[in-house]
């Protein structure tokens, strides 16, 4: 048995990755070793770190499912090894990776803990410090054995998400993201208060499935007053087009006007999965409860309750990756895979 608990940190990229030239003033990215210089305290933590640093080191915004899958296999290889997961990656993008490595990585009995920062590490306030050392103690934290949040979750400021109930919300403040339709996993203050009766546990005799088949044949399409039937004719006329997250108005709302309906009805009788999705941040598609969302209930779009946009671009791409009938995709969106949605 082996006697320190271990993590290993996979350096996706970001914020949190980069620190000031002291001669020109840029932001440059930073290997594990320029790490540990800015972070003594990495050493203190008793806890024995290992770091596999991606090259070149990215800004999130040019993460794609190519990267997902790199993170998914990483984590599957090095499984055994270590008790967590820590992965920096940049916040832009943040809330989209922890989607897709939540619906990659299945029967998860450990944590991988998302954070990164929006000042870099070396600079006098930054937040990486307290973002990274916290992680770290949260992706090792145990109980009688077993660890207390075996699932992907975003660690930012004081507070610890659901990864795929998260967004980004601030491009300013520290408090970057927000879970608006799931309560926190943990609080840290002076002691990291975990909300046990929210973590998802799984059944530990499964063992970890990493599926990294990806389909992005997707598109969001937003509607506004005034949107055209160009606008909406072209996007579900996408070549190789699989599926539409519609952003409807409040509980699932969207005009009833007649070329709308008759639009996604072809597109839906083509074989195209259309989910509703609020433009609210808060709340649930309620397809039914208005007269405006008839129609859509009609045409055959389905519910996307209340995910985030992000976690339903990751699981259309998963399912559509994993499964090839159109039927089997439209029943697996109506179940909660891995806490993504809240179905009554
Ligand atoms: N553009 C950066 C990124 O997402 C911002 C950050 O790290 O917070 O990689």
């Amino acid at each position: 048995m082996k006697d320190k608990n271990t993590v290993l940190l996979i350096f996706t990229g970001g914020t949190i990755s980069m620190s000031e030239d002291p001669t020109t003033g840029a932001l440059r990215p930073i290997d594990f070793y320029r790490l540990q210089e800015y972070l003594p305290e990495l050493k203190q933590t008793g806890i024995e770190i290992k770091s596999i640093p991606f090259s070149p080191l990215m800004d999130s915004s040019d993460v794609q499912p190519e990267t997902w899958k790199e993170i998914a296999l990483i984590i599957e290889e090095n499984f055994e090894n270590f008790d967590g997961f820590v992965v920096l990656h940049g916040t832009d993008t943040m809330a989209y990776s922890a989607s897709a490595l939540s619906f990659m990585l299945k029967n998860l009995s450990k944590p991988v803990i998302f954070t990164g920062a929006q000042l870099p590490i070396g600079m006098m306030r930054s937040d990486a410090k307290e973002n990274l050392l916290t992680a770290i103690e949260i992706a090792t934290a145990k109980e009688n054995g077993k660890a207390i949040v075996p699932e992907v979750c975003i660690f930012f400021e004081d507070t610890l998400f659901r990864g795929n109930r998260t967004t980004k919300k601030n491009a300013e403040h520290f408090n970057a993201f927000n879970s608006y339709n799931y309560p926190p996993l943990a609080k840290v203050g002076v002691h990291i208060k975990y909300f046990n009766s929210y973590i998802h546990y799984p059944d530990l005799s499964a063992k970890l499935e990493v599926n990294t088949n990806i389909n992005p044949n997707i598109a969001i399409l937003k509607l506004f007053p005034g949107i055209t039937q160009q606008n909406v004719h072209a996007t579900l006329n996408i070549p190789e087009l699989k599926a539409v997250i519609l952003e409807s108005y409040g509980a699932g709302n969207a005009p009833r006007l007649t070329w709308l309906y008759e639009e996604l009805k072809t597109a839906v009788q083509n074989g195209i999965i259309i989910v509703n999705k609020s433009q609210c941040s808060t709340g649930t598609v309620e397809m039914g409860k208005y007269e405006t969302s008839l129609n859509l209930l009609n045409a055959g779009v389905i519910s996307g309750y209340d995910c985030t946009t992000e976690a339903l671009v990751a699981k259309l791409m998963h399912l559509l990756g994993e499964y090839h009938s159109t039927e089997e995709i439209i029943q697996k969106m109506s179940v909660s895979l891995c806490g993504e949605m809240t179905v009554s």
